[in-house]
Protein backbone atom coordinates (compact mmCIF):
# COMPACT_ATOMS: atom_id res chain seq x y z
CA UNK A 1 0.00 0.00 0.00
CA UNK A 2 1.03 3.58 -0.71
CA UNK A 3 2.44 5.80 1.71
CA UNK A 4 1.15 8.02 3.75
CA UNK A 5 -2.54 6.07 3.74
CA UNK A 6 -5.28 7.92 3.51
CA UNK A 7 -7.32 7.55 6.16
CA UNK A 8 -11.19 8.76 6.84
CA UNK A 9 -11.94 8.97 10.29
CA UNK A 10 -15.99 8.76 11.40
CA UNK A 11 -16.52 10.10 14.57
CA UNK A 12 -13.25 11.99 15.05
CA UNK A 13 -14.67 14.00 17.58
CA UNK A 14 -15.12 11.18 19.82
CA UNK A 15 -13.23 8.86 21.83
CA UNK A 16 -12.75 6.27 19.92
CA UNK A 17 -11.83 9.04 16.83
CA UNK A 18 -9.40 11.03 19.40
CA UNK A 19 -7.68 8.22 20.05
CA UNK A 20 -7.62 7.06 16.26
CA UNK A 21 -6.00 10.43 15.75
CA UNK A 22 -3.64 10.26 18.53
CA UNK A 23 -2.04 7.08 16.91
CA UNK A 24 -2.29 8.61 13.14
CA UNK A 25 -0.22 11.72 14.50
CA UNK A 26 2.29 9.62 15.74
CA UNK A 27 3.24 8.11 12.11
CA UNK A 28 3.24 10.84 9.69
CA UNK A 29 5.26 9.34 7.30
CA UNK A 30 2.43 5.99 7.16
CA UNK A 31 -0.76 8.08 7.56
CA UNK A 32 -2.40 11.25 7.13
CA UNK A 33 -6.13 11.67 8.16
CA UNK A 34 -8.06 12.06 4.65
CA UNK A 35 -11.51 13.10 5.94
CA UNK A 36 -13.27 13.71 9.94
CA UNK A 37 -16.42 13.89 10.58
CA UNK A 38 -18.38 15.60 13.63
CA UNK A 39 -21.48 15.40 14.38
CA UNK A 40 -22.11 18.20 17.09
CA UNK A 41 -19.03 19.31 18.27
CA UNK A 42 -18.55 21.35 15.63
CA UNK A 43 -15.53 23.82 17.48
CA UNK A 44 -13.67 20.25 18.75
CA UNK A 45 -14.02 19.77 14.91
CA UNK A 46 -12.51 22.78 13.60
CA UNK A 47 -9.44 22.56 15.94
CA UNK A 48 -8.57 18.62 15.05
CA UNK A 49 -9.17 20.35 11.36
CA UNK A 50 -6.83 22.90 12.13
CA UNK A 51 -4.66 19.76 13.31
CA UNK A 52 -4.37 17.34 11.25
CA UNK A 53 -5.62 19.31 7.96
CA UNK A 54 -7.61 16.79 5.74
CA UNK A 55 -8.82 17.32 2.39
CA UNK A 56 -12.86 16.82 3.55
CA UNK A 57 -14.46 17.88 7.10
CA UNK A 58 -18.20 16.43 7.54
CA UNK A 59 -21.04 17.64 9.98
CA UNK A 60 -24.65 17.31 10.69
CA UNK A 61 -26.38 20.17 8.45
CA UNK A 62 -25.85 23.22 6.03
CA UNK A 63 -26.09 25.40 9.25
CA UNK A 64 -23.42 23.49 11.10
CA UNK A 65 -20.89 23.81 8.00
CA UNK A 66 -21.58 27.45 7.94
CA UNK A 67 -20.39 27.57 11.47
CA UNK A 68 -17.21 25.71 10.69
CA UNK A 69 -16.32 27.63 8.35
CA UNK A 70 -16.60 30.44 10.61
CA UNK A 71 -14.62 29.32 13.23
CA UNK A 72 -11.78 28.22 10.66
CA UNK A 73 -11.68 32.26 9.56
CA UNK A 74 -10.02 32.19 6.84
CA UNK A 75 -7.82 29.02 7.44
CA UNK A 76 -7.83 25.82 5.56
CA UNK A 77 -8.89 27.49 1.95
CA UNK A 78 -8.57 23.64 0.50
CA UNK A 79 -10.56 22.23 2.86
CA UNK A 80 -14.52 20.52 1.79
CA UNK A 81 -16.97 20.76 3.89
CA UNK A 82 -20.07 18.39 2.97
CA UNK A 83 -22.50 17.53 5.47
CA UNK A 84 -25.44 15.11 6.87
CA UNK A 85 -25.60 11.55 5.59
CA UNK A 86 -24.86 11.72 2.23
CA UNK A 87 -21.37 13.48 3.32
CA UNK A 88 -20.40 11.04 5.81
CA UNK A 89 -21.18 7.97 3.10
CA UNK A 90 -19.02 10.21 0.44
CA UNK A 91 -15.99 10.67 2.50
CA UNK A 92 -16.47 6.86 3.82
CA UNK A 93 -16.24 5.72 0.17
CA UNK A 94 -14.38 8.02 -1.18
CA UNK A 95 -12.34 6.49 -4.13
CA UNK A 96 -8.59 7.96 -2.52
CA UNK A 97 -9.45 6.97 0.31
CA UNK A 98 -7.46 3.63 1.68
CA UNK A 99 -8.93 2.79 4.89
CA UNK A 100 -12.28 3.93 7.31
CA UNK A 101 -12.29 3.75 10.84
CA UNK A 102 -16.00 3.41 11.77
CA UNK A 103 -16.42 5.00 15.15
CA UNK A 104 -19.97 6.68 15.31
CA UNK A 105 -22.08 5.83 17.86
CA UNK A 106 -25.16 3.79 17.30
CA UNK A 107 -27.35 3.31 14.42
CA UNK A 108 -26.56 6.87 12.95
CA UNK A 109 -23.40 4.98 11.81
CA UNK A 110 -24.49 2.16 9.83
CA UNK A 111 -25.30 3.75 6.68
CA UNK A 112 -21.42 5.07 6.49
CA UNK A 113 -20.26 2.12 7.60
CA UNK A 114 -21.75 -0.19 4.55
CA UNK A 115 -20.94 2.78 2.24
CA UNK A 116 -17.29 2.06 3.08
CA UNK A 117 -17.57 -1.90 3.23
CA UNK A 118 -19.08 -1.43 -0.43
CA UNK A 119 -16.45 0.68 -1.66
CA UNK A 120 -14.48 -2.53 -0.68
CA UNK A 121 -12.11 -0.31 1.48
CA UNK A 122 -10.35 -1.59 4.74
CA UNK A 123 -13.08 -0.83 7.53
CA UNK A 124 -11.47 -0.54 11.32
CA UNK A 125 -15.15 -1.75 13.17
CA UNK A 126 -15.57 0.34 16.38
CA UNK A 127 -19.24 1.09 15.81
CA UNK A 128 -20.62 -2.65 16.82
CA UNK A 129 -24.40 -1.41 16.59
CA UNK A 130 -23.76 -1.21 12.82
CA UNK A 131 -22.56 -4.64 12.48
CA UNK A 132 -25.29 -5.86 15.33
CA UNK A 133 -28.18 -4.55 13.31
CA UNK A 134 -27.51 -5.44 10.13
CA UNK A 135 -25.87 -8.85 10.74
CA UNK A 136 -26.07 -11.10 7.95
CA UNK A 137 -26.29 -8.00 5.37
CA UNK A 138 -23.54 -6.48 6.54
CA UNK A 139 -21.26 -9.64 6.42
CA UNK A 140 -22.25 -10.53 3.04
CA UNK A 141 -21.63 -6.76 2.14
CA UNK A 142 -17.88 -7.42 3.55
CA UNK A 143 -17.40 -10.69 1.04
CA UNK A 144 -19.10 -9.48 -2.08
CA UNK A 145 -17.51 -6.53 -2.04
CA UNK A 146 -13.91 -7.72 -1.20
CA UNK A 147 -13.34 -4.98 1.60
CA UNK A 148 -11.30 -6.13 5.03
CA UNK A 149 -12.99 -5.96 8.03
CA UNK A 150 -10.86 -5.21 11.30
CA UNK A 151 -12.46 -5.58 14.35
CA UNK A 152 -11.44 -2.12 16.96
CA UNK A 153 -13.39 -3.29 20.13
CA UNK A 154 -11.37 -4.38 22.13
CA UNK A 155 -12.52 -8.04 22.94
CA UNK A 156 -12.90 -8.41 19.25
CA UNK A 157 -9.28 -7.40 18.35
CA UNK A 158 -8.18 -9.71 21.27
CA UNK A 159 -9.86 -12.68 19.57
CA UNK A 160 -8.52 -11.60 16.12
CA UNK A 161 -4.88 -11.91 17.09
CA UNK A 162 -5.27 -15.12 18.55
CA UNK A 163 -7.39 -16.96 15.82
CA UNK A 164 -5.40 -18.41 12.80
CA UNK A 165 -5.68 -16.55 10.19
CA UNK A 166 -7.82 -19.26 8.08
CA UNK A 167 -10.27 -18.57 10.78
CA UNK A 168 -13.36 -17.68 8.26
CA UNK A 169 -12.97 -21.08 7.75
CA UNK A 170 -14.64 -22.39 10.47
CA UNK A 171 -13.99 -21.93 14.22
CA UNK A 172 -14.51 -25.77 14.00
CA UNK A 173 -12.39 -26.43 11.21
CA UNK A 174 -9.42 -24.51 12.98
CA UNK A 175 -9.87 -26.21 16.05
CA UNK A 176 -11.97 -23.67 18.04
CA UNK A 177 -13.46 -25.11 20.94
CA UNK A 178 -14.81 -21.79 22.04
CA UNK A 179 -14.56 -17.78 22.66
CA UNK A 180 -14.03 -16.69 26.10
CA UNK A 181 -15.41 -12.58 25.84
CA UNK A 182 -14.09 -10.97 28.56
CA UNK A 183 -15.92 -8.44 30.15
CA UNK A 184 -14.83 -5.89 33.10
CA UNK A 185 -18.19 -6.03 35.10
CA UNK A 186 -18.93 -2.24 34.84
CA UNK A 187 -18.59 0.33 37.94
CA UNK A 188 -21.92 -1.47 39.43
CA UNK A 189 -19.98 -5.36 39.27
CA UNK A 190 -20.26 -4.62 43.08
CA UNK A 191 -23.20 -2.29 43.90
CA UNK A 192 -25.58 -3.00 46.57
CA UNK A 193 -28.74 -4.89 44.26
CA UNK A 194 -31.41 -2.97 46.16
CA UNK A 195 -29.07 0.13 45.23
CA UNK A 196 -28.64 -0.08 41.27
CA UNK A 197 -32.26 1.62 40.94
CA UNK A 198 -30.74 5.12 42.59
CA UNK A 199 -27.74 5.43 40.51
CA UNK A 200 -27.19 8.52 38.47
CA UNK A 201 -26.11 8.61 34.48
CA UNK A 202 -22.74 10.57 36.42
CA UNK A 203 -21.84 7.02 38.71
CA UNK A 204 -22.70 4.73 35.48
CA UNK A 205 -20.20 7.03 33.66
CA UNK A 206 -17.20 6.42 35.81
CA UNK A 207 -16.13 3.50 34.60
CA UNK A 208 -13.14 1.72 36.78
CA UNK A 209 -10.93 0.80 33.67
CA UNK A 210 -11.50 2.53 30.17
CA UNK A 211 -12.60 6.20 29.55
CA UNK A 212 -15.41 6.28 26.57
CA UNK A 213 -18.32 7.72 25.07
CA UNK A 214 -21.37 8.10 27.31
CA UNK A 215 -23.49 5.66 25.76
CA UNK A 216 -21.19 2.83 25.96
CA UNK A 217 -20.42 3.69 29.47
CA UNK A 218 -23.99 3.03 29.93
CA UNK A 219 -23.66 -0.14 27.59
CA UNK A 220 -20.58 -1.38 29.83
CA UNK A 221 -22.68 -0.61 33.20
CA UNK A 222 -25.22 -2.43 32.54
CA UNK A 223 -23.73 -5.28 30.44
CA UNK A 224 -25.72 -4.40 27.18
CA UNK A 225 -22.57 -3.14 25.72
CA UNK A 226 -21.25 -7.13 26.26
CA UNK A 227 -24.26 -8.46 25.11
CA UNK A 228 -23.84 -6.10 21.63
CA UNK A 229 -20.23 -7.72 21.96
CA UNK A 230 -21.58 -10.97 22.45
CA UNK A 231 -23.78 -11.06 18.87
CA UNK A 232 -20.80 -8.87 17.09
CA UNK A 233 -18.26 -12.06 17.89
CA UNK A 234 -21.02 -14.36 16.34
CA UNK A 235 -20.99 -12.23 13.06
CA UNK A 236 -17.42 -11.31 12.65
CA UNK A 237 -16.01 -14.89 13.89
CA UNK A 238 -18.96 -16.92 12.45
CA UNK A 239 -19.46 -18.46 15.80
CA UNK A 240 -22.80 -20.13 17.20
CA UNK A 241 -24.04 -17.89 20.32
CA UNK A 242 -23.13 -21.33 22.54
CA UNK A 243 -19.55 -20.78 21.36
CA UNK A 244 -19.23 -17.36 23.04
CA UNK A 245 -18.52 -17.32 27.19
CA UNK A 246 -18.52 -14.30 28.81
CA UNK A 247 -15.95 -14.15 32.16
CA UNK A 248 -16.05 -11.44 34.23
CA UNK A 249 -12.28 -10.28 34.24
CA UNK A 250 -12.22 -6.94 36.67
CA UNK A 251 -8.72 -6.07 35.81
CA UNK A 252 -9.68 -5.86 32.00
CA UNK A 253 -5.89 -6.45 31.27
CA UNK A 254 -7.07 -9.91 29.51
CA UNK A 255 -8.63 -8.76 26.70
CA UNK A 256 -10.32 -11.94 25.53
CA UNK A 257 -9.58 -15.54 25.06
CA UNK A 258 -9.78 -18.36 22.40
CA UNK A 259 -9.94 -21.43 23.79
CA UNK A 260 -8.58 -24.21 21.41
CA UNK A 261 -9.67 -28.24 21.26
CA UNK A 262 -6.42 -29.54 22.37
CA UNK A 263 -6.77 -27.46 25.70
CA UNK A 264 -4.56 -24.18 24.76
CA UNK A 265 -5.94 -20.92 25.07
CA UNK A 266 -4.26 -18.49 23.77
CA UNK A 267 -5.70 -14.62 25.57
CA UNK A 268 -4.14 -11.00 24.07
CA UNK A 269 -3.25 -9.05 27.53
CA UNK A 270 -1.87 -5.32 27.62
CA UNK A 271 -2.93 -1.93 29.54
CA UNK A 272 -6.81 -1.15 28.75
CA UNK A 273 -6.20 1.89 25.89
CA UNK A 274 -7.68 1.51 23.30
CA UNK A 275 -5.17 2.92 21.01
CA UNK A 276 -3.76 -0.88 21.36
CA UNK A 277 -6.37 -2.06 18.65
CA UNK A 278 -6.20 1.21 16.32
CA UNK A 279 -2.86 0.90 16.26
CA UNK A 280 -2.99 -2.77 15.51
CA UNK A 281 -5.56 -2.64 13.56
CA UNK A 282 -4.01 0.56 10.92
CA UNK A 283 -1.11 -1.35 10.32
CA UNK A 284 -2.14 -4.82 10.63
CA UNK A 285 -0.55 -7.29 9.58
CA UNK A 286 2.78 -4.85 11.21
CA UNK A 287 2.90 -3.79 14.20
CA UNK A 288 3.46 0.16 15.20
CA UNK A 289 4.31 2.18 18.06
CA UNK A 290 0.90 3.19 19.78
CA UNK A 291 1.73 5.44 22.86
CA UNK A 292 0.55 2.44 25.33
CA UNK A 293 2.63 1.60 27.92
CA UNK A 294 4.28 -1.43 28.46
CA UNK A 295 2.04 -3.68 30.80
CA UNK A 296 3.96 -4.15 33.86
CA UNK A 297 2.65 -7.56 35.19
CA UNK A 298 3.97 -7.11 38.74
CA UNK A 299 2.14 -3.90 39.62
CA UNK A 300 -1.04 -5.51 38.23
CA UNK A 301 -0.07 -8.24 40.52
CA UNK A 302 -3.19 -10.51 40.23
CA UNK A 303 -5.72 -11.14 37.32
CA UNK A 304 -9.58 -12.05 38.57
CA UNK A 305 -12.58 -13.91 37.21
CA UNK A 306 -16.05 -14.27 37.68
CA UNK A 307 -19.26 -15.87 36.03
CA UNK A 308 -21.29 -12.97 34.94
CA UNK A 309 -24.51 -12.27 37.36
CA UNK A 310 -27.45 -12.29 35.30
CA UNK A 311 -30.03 -11.41 37.81
CA UNK A 312 -27.70 -8.07 37.98
CA UNK A 313 -27.72 -8.10 34.56
CA UNK A 314 -30.37 -8.90 32.65
CA UNK A 315 -29.33 -6.74 29.69
CA UNK A 316 -26.72 -9.48 29.27
CA UNK A 317 -29.40 -12.09 29.28
CA UNK A 318 -31.81 -10.46 26.63
CA UNK A 319 -28.52 -10.08 24.06
CA UNK A 320 -28.05 -13.84 24.52
CA UNK A 321 -31.60 -14.36 23.76
CA UNK A 322 -31.64 -11.69 20.49
CA UNK A 323 -28.72 -13.92 19.47
CA UNK A 324 -30.40 -17.30 19.97
CA UNK A 325 -33.33 -15.95 18.21
CA UNK A 326 -31.41 -14.13 15.13
CA UNK A 327 -33.18 -12.83 12.07
CA UNK A 328 -34.12 -9.46 13.25
CA UNK A 329 -34.25 -9.63 17.13
CA UNK A 330 -30.64 -8.33 17.73
CA UNK A 331 -31.78 -5.07 15.04
CA UNK A 332 -34.87 -4.72 17.68
CA UNK A 333 -32.83 -5.17 20.97
CA UNK A 334 -30.32 -2.24 19.90
CA UNK A 335 -32.96 -0.17 18.65
CA UNK A 336 -34.71 -0.61 22.26
CA UNK A 337 -31.76 0.18 24.01
CA UNK A 338 -30.35 3.27 22.10
CA UNK A 339 -33.97 5.03 23.24
CA UNK A 340 -33.17 3.11 27.08
CA UNK A 341 -29.85 4.62 27.15
CA UNK A 342 -30.62 8.46 26.13
CA UNK A 343 -33.69 7.77 28.23
CA UNK A 344 -31.72 6.91 31.35
CA UNK A 345 -29.08 9.64 30.48
CA UNK A 346 -31.96 12.22 29.92
CA UNK A 347 -32.84 11.36 33.35
CA UNK A 348 -36.42 10.02 32.54
CA UNK A 349 -35.98 6.12 33.67
CA UNK A 350 -33.80 4.75 36.11
CA UNK A 351 -30.94 2.47 35.82
CA UNK A 352 -33.14 -1.09 35.83
CA UNK A 353 -35.66 0.29 33.92
CA UNK A 354 -33.71 0.02 30.69
CA UNK A 355 -33.86 -3.67 30.60
CA UNK A 356 -37.52 -3.48 31.47
CA UNK A 357 -38.03 -1.40 28.50
CA UNK A 358 -35.83 -3.49 26.16
CA UNK A 359 -38.01 -6.82 27.00
CA UNK A 360 -40.92 -5.02 26.15
CA UNK A 361 -39.86 -3.52 22.94
CA UNK A 362 -38.59 -7.60 22.24
CA UNK A 363 -41.79 -8.98 23.36
CA UNK A 364 -43.75 -6.61 20.89
CA UNK A 365 -41.65 -7.27 18.37
CA UNK A 366 -42.24 -10.19 16.02
CA UNK A 367 -38.60 -12.07 15.13
CA UNK A 368 -38.46 -12.22 10.86
CA UNK A 369 -35.26 -12.66 8.82
CA UNK A 370 -33.42 -9.97 7.72
CA UNK A 371 -33.28 -9.03 4.04
CA UNK A 372 -32.46 -5.59 2.58
CA UNK A 373 -31.32 -2.45 4.44
CA UNK A 374 -34.59 -0.55 3.86
CA UNK A 375 -36.01 -3.38 6.04
CA UNK A 376 -33.16 -3.12 8.78
CA UNK A 377 -33.89 0.43 8.85
CA UNK A 378 -37.78 0.30 9.10
CA UNK A 379 -37.38 -2.25 11.79
CA UNK A 380 -35.16 0.05 13.46
CA UNK A 381 -37.55 3.10 13.50
CA UNK A 382 -40.57 1.01 14.69
CA UNK A 383 -38.45 -0.28 17.20
CA UNK A 384 -37.82 3.19 18.73
CA UNK A 385 -41.43 3.89 17.86
CA UNK A 386 -42.89 1.14 20.43
CA UNK A 387 -40.15 2.24 22.87
CA UNK A 388 -41.22 5.86 22.76
CA UNK A 389 -44.40 4.43 23.54
CA UNK A 390 -42.96 2.63 26.40
CA UNK A 391 -41.59 5.98 27.42
CA UNK A 392 -44.29 7.96 27.47
CA UNK A 393 -46.57 5.18 29.44
CA UNK A 394 -43.99 4.96 32.21
CA UNK A 395 -41.17 7.19 31.85
CA UNK A 396 -40.83 10.47 34.02
P1 LIG B 1 -18.41 9.07 21.46
O1 LIG B 1 -19.75 9.42 21.95
O2 LIG B 1 -17.22 9.52 22.23
O3 LIG B 1 -18.23 9.58 19.95
C1 LIG B 1 -19.22 9.35 18.99
C2 LIG B 1 -18.88 10.02 17.67
O4 LIG B 1 -19.98 9.82 16.79
C3 LIG B 1 -18.66 11.54 17.76
O5 LIG B 1 -17.64 11.91 16.86
C4 LIG B 1 -20.00 12.11 17.29
O6 LIG B 1 -19.83 13.38 16.69
C5 LIG B 1 -20.44 11.08 16.29
N1 LIG B 1 -21.91 11.01 16.16
C6 LIG B 1 -22.80 10.87 17.15
N2 LIG B 1 -24.05 10.85 16.66
C7 LIG B 1 -23.94 10.99 15.33
C8 LIG B 1 -24.89 11.06 14.27
N3 LIG B 1 -26.23 10.98 14.47
N4 LIG B 1 -24.41 11.19 13.01
C9 LIG B 1 -23.10 11.28 12.77
N5 LIG B 1 -22.14 11.22 13.73
C10 LIG B 1 -22.58 11.09 15.00
O7 LIG B 1 -18.39 7.47 21.31
P2 LIG B 1 -17.15 6.46 21.39
O8 LIG B 1 -16.94 6.04 22.79
O9 LIG B 1 -15.98 7.00 20.62
O10 LIG B 1 -17.74 5.19 20.62
C11 LIG B 1 -17.86 5.16 19.21
C12 LIG B 1 -18.21 3.74 18.78
O11 LIG B 1 -17.10 2.90 19.13
C13 LIG B 1 -19.42 3.15 19.49
O12 LIG B 1 -20.12 2.34 18.61
C14 LIG B 1 -18.82 2.32 20.60
O13 LIG B 1 -19.62 1.23 20.96
C15 LIG B 1 -17.54 1.83 19.94
N6 LIG B 1 -16.47 1.49 20.90
C16 LIG B 1 -15.96 2.45 21.70
C17 LIG B 1 -14.96 2.13 22.62
C18 LIG B 1 -14.34 3.19 23.50
O14 LIG B 1 -13.41 2.87 24.23
N7 LIG B 1 -14.79 4.41 23.48
C19 LIG B 1 -14.50 0.81 22.71
C20 LIG B 1 -15.05 -0.14 21.86
C21 LIG B 1 -16.05 0.21 20.95
MG1 LIG C 1 -15.33 -3.79 23.97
Amino acid sequence: MRHPQRITVLGATGSIGLSTLDVIARHPERYHAFALTGFSRVEELAQLCLRHRPRFAVVADAQAARRLRDLLGGGLPALEVLSGEEGLCAVAAHPDVDAVMAAIVGAAGLRPTLAAVEAGKKVLLANKEALVMSGALFMDAVRRHGAQLLPIDSEHNAIFQCLPLDYPRGLQQVGVRRILLTASGGPFRETALDALEQVTPEQACAHPNWSMGRKISVDSASMMNKGLELIEACWLFAARPAQVEVVVHPQSVIHSLVDYLDGSVLAQLGNPDMRTPIAHALAWPERIESGVSALDLLAIGRLDFQAPDERRFPCLRLARQAAEAGGSAAATLNAANEVAVAAFLGGRIGFLEMSVLIAAVLDAQPVVPVVSLEQVMQLDADSRALAMRWLERYGR
